[in-house]
């Protein structure tokens, strides 16, 4: 039973965020730039942030040209284009926020490695740099050939190497951690082992039930209004809701003598990714190789996956190199249709921010400052009752 104490001073809040990934952080430190003195509160499921954004590559990018190209076939030019330009905003606000060294950046550039099976995607890299010259100012996409025999690579499989100097990569876990103490420090309130179990609403608040672990009792709290961030688990709390789990396996080497190469490294439309971490390998992907079975929130790896990354580190990226695989992991993202993320207000006090389509490092600063401030709007959010507001 609660205390008349934990009643006046834990239970209420302004505005609740549920999920603690860079999203829901990212709304609530947007939340708190916005009005300093709002009563936040922040509830994750897991002792510390579990789904993505603890777990990924570390890739601050916004897109390579196979990837990019295969967005325009999805969703047409447009739309592309708006979602590129969301990514790389993003990215500027998390910059902002944090500073480099917080987030671990290093502006090493990123390369995309191209074979003969997707070699003629080179005869768009003008087409593509033309179109994203009106946000960069610059051609982004230039040919790197003569890299692939620096960089070690299997001269038999790769043929060509895109170069891209505006992508970085950034220390995954000090970035969240850093995001979580500044949430803090702005006066948010963080509660892990907090998963929310369902959602009601009254005239007067959103109520959100979370079974306390201490005494197995249902602890009821309330807002004016409510955000969910759970990206792929939002079918837990809304079955119905237009998304897809994408399980991303990973795998990282033990530290590799004369590593010749640094940045970050895409392959096959992005479905393929590596990196250094120092004078290590990290390697990531290959979801498209087993969809039915990639399609889950189960955080295990699986020996097909795990196999065909193995190969492709031993035969393309590290052909006559020593290492052993140090470890293996596995973070769940969220995929839809649209290829652009969820933003939608359910009733007058739910809004949802969501699905990030494998690219949240950029998008998630982006999401969080959008959401905000559909959460500060004044005005009910009836007549956007699940309209898309993106
Ligand atoms: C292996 C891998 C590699 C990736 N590499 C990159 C990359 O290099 N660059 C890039 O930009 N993106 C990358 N991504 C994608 C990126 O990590 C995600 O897009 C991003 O982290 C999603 O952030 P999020 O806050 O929406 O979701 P999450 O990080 O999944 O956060 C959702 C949070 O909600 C919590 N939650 C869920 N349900 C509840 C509930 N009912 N109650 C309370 N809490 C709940 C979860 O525990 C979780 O912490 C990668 C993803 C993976 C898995």
């Amino acid at each position: 039973m609660l205390s008349f104490w934990e009643k006046q001073h834990f239970i209420h809040y302004d505005y609740i965020i549920v999920g603690g990934g860079i999203v829901g952080l990212s709304t609530a430190a947007s939340l708190l730039s916005l009005r300093p003195d709002a009563a936040v509160l922040v509830l994750e499921r897991g002792l510390f942030p579990t789904g993505a954004s603890t777990k990924n590559a570390g890739f601050a990018c916004f897109g390579s040209l196979t990837e990019i190209l295969a967005d325009i076939k999805k969703i047409g030019e447009d739309a592309a284009g708006a979602l590129i330009e969301q990514r790389w905003q993003g990215l500027q606000q998390l910059q902002q926020r944090l500073g480099p060294q917080r987030m671990g950046l290093q502006a090493l550039g990123g390369y995309e490695l191209l074979t003969t099976a997707n070699e003629s995607a080179i005869e768009q890299l003008e087409p593509i740099n033309q179109l994203l010259k009106s946000l960069f100012g610059t051609n982004i996409f230039s040919l790197k050939k003569s890299l692939i025999t620096a960089f070690g690579f299997s001269k038999e499989i790769v043929t060509q190497l895109v170069y891209n100097d505006k992508e970085a990569q950034v220390d995954t876990g000090l970035l969240m951690r850093h995001l979580w103490r500044y949430v803090q420090e702005k006066g948010a309130t963080l509660l892990t082992g907090a998963q929310v179990e369902n959602i009601e609403e009254n005239d007067q608040a959103i109520l959100l039930h979370v079974t306390s672990s201490a005494t197995q009792e249902t602890i009821c709290f309330s807002a004016e209004r409510a955000a969910l961030c759970t990206n792929a688990f939002t079918k837990k709390l809304l079955p119905d809701i237009s998304l897809q789990p994408g399980r991303g396996q990973v795998l990282i080497t033990t530290p590799v003598k004369d590593l010749p190469f640094q940045g970050t490294f895409h392959m096959e439309e992005g479905f393929f990714y590596f990196r250094n971490v120092g004078n290590r390998v990290l390697f990531g992907g290959g979801r498209h190789l087993d969809y039915a079975a990639e399609t889950t929130t189960d955080f295990n790896v699986t020996e097909k996956i795990i196999n065909a990354l193995e190969d492709r580190l031993s035969n393309i990226i590290l052909p006559n190199k020593e290492y052993k695989i140090a470890q293996q992991w596995a973070g769940i993202m969220a995929f839809n249709a649209a290829r652009k993320p969820l933003l939608k207000a359910l009733t007058s006090r739910l809004l949802i921010g969501t699905c990030l389509n494998g690219m949240g490092i950029a998008i998630g600063s982006s999401l969080g400052d959008r959401l905000a401030k559909l959460l500060l709007d004044s005005q009910p959010y009836s007549y956007k009752y699940n309209a898309e507001l993106n």
